[in-house]
């Protein structure tokens, strides 16, 4: 797939390659295929320097339905980011909430 990269929403082409990591997409499918979710982004976009979504190992989701953070209650173990925010990991999958709009979903803690 074509990956952008930091500074990407400056108007600069999406030049960059990647594959997108399998166990991530499998994941996000399983969950998908038990509540309605919204993929935001993948490899495009403006993301953090050297971030996991322009190596194809995250994905952002929509801010989260109620469904969707049942979904993650009942099926993931729970830990937390340095800042409290919760993390879900589900078959490895690690989700959180990033920037208050959307959950991050990552092949690996941070
Ligand atoms: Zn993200």
């Amino acid at each position: 797939m074509t990956t952008c990269h930091d500074g990407c929403a400056g108007g600069t082409l999406c030049k960059g390659s990647e594959t997108l990591n399998m166990n991530l997409l499998r994941e996000v499918t399983t969950v998908a295929g038990n509540v309605t979710i919204g993929i935001n982004s993948i490899g495009g976009g403006d993301h953090s320097r050297g971030s996991q979504h322009y190596r194809g190992n995250a994905m952002d989701v929509a801010m989260p339905n109620a469904a969707l953070l049942s979904y993650l209650k009942a099926h993931a173990s729970s830990t937390y980011l340095n800042d409290n925010r919760p993390v879900y990991v589900v078959n490895g999958i690690h989700w959180w909430y990033e920037a208050g709009n959307h959950f991050h979903v990552q092949t690996t803690s941070l």
